[in-house]
């Protein structure tokens, strides 16, 4: 079966003027047809909107969803056969909402290099962990000599929450506290429109602006070594 086209399923919509979600669900496909309809494939049951990428076939592996109900609108996205995110919106935020999600399913995912599965917690700092996975960067070179189940000295290690022990608080903690409003008050910190500083683990900063995310470890050493 050829795919449908966004004429072809608008058409279809409008064709329902007694059900009030395909009525919806109409204004909505229509608001993105300029954007997206070279770049997705617009199916549609009644009360769904369903958009897939161009050359995949049933069944769709990644595909975006809308389904419609009194007024509301739940927004689904699949990546690769796993439920990757949900969201639930009104009539006023659907376009942009819809936006977002299109453009997250033509992105191809960011591919870990060490594990091979796909980053999408740190994807914003992909770049700044080699293009790994923030647990798989820590391991493979921060992590040593400890074992793998325990929590190491390098801060914001994952272990840390199923290792022996907990880390007890230590002069650090307030360097980091100090470090992350300095950053805040810095010069690039002032000049950016968009700062994120975040505490990634007990010792790691990852400070953002705009483009780029910078990241700051402190450990504690010893001055004898
Ligand atoms: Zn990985
Ligand atoms: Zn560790």
């Amino acid at each position: 079966m050829p795919d449908p086209t966004w004429q072809s399923s608008l058409d279809f919509l409008r064709d329902l003027p007694g059900v009030p979600a395909a009525q919806a669900n109409a204004i909505t496909l229509a608001q993105a047809r300029a954007r997206w309809q070279h770049a997705v494939i617009a199916r549609t049951s009644m009360h769904d909107l369903w958009f897939t990428l161009p050359g995949e076939d049933y069944p769709f592996a990644s595909s975006v969803r809308v389904q419609t109900a009194h007024g509301r609108h739940v927004l689904l996205r699949w990546d690769h056969d796993r439920l990757a995110e949900e969201h639930a919106t009104d009539s006023d935020h659907i376009d942009e909402m819809l936006d977002s999600f299109l453009e997250r399913l033509t992105t191809p995912a960011l591919i870990c290099r060490h594990c091979g599965r796909p980053v999408t917690v740190s994807s914003d700092q992909f770049e700044a962990f080699e293009r790994m996975h923030y647990s798989c960067f820590h391991y493979l070179f921060e992590h040593d000599p400890f074992d793998p189940d325990e929590e190491c000295t390098a801060g914001g290690c994952p272990s840390a929450s199923i290792g022996p022990g907990q880390r007890p608080e230590e002069p650090r903690d307030s360097l980091v506290e100090e470090l992350i409003d300095d950053l805040m008050a810095s010069e690039l910190g002032t000049a950016s429109v968009e700062v994120r500083i975040e505490r990634r683990g007990p010792g790691i900063i990852a400070a953002s602006f705009d483009a780029n995310t910078y990241l700051i470890t402190v450990r504690t050493e010893s001055r004898r070594r």
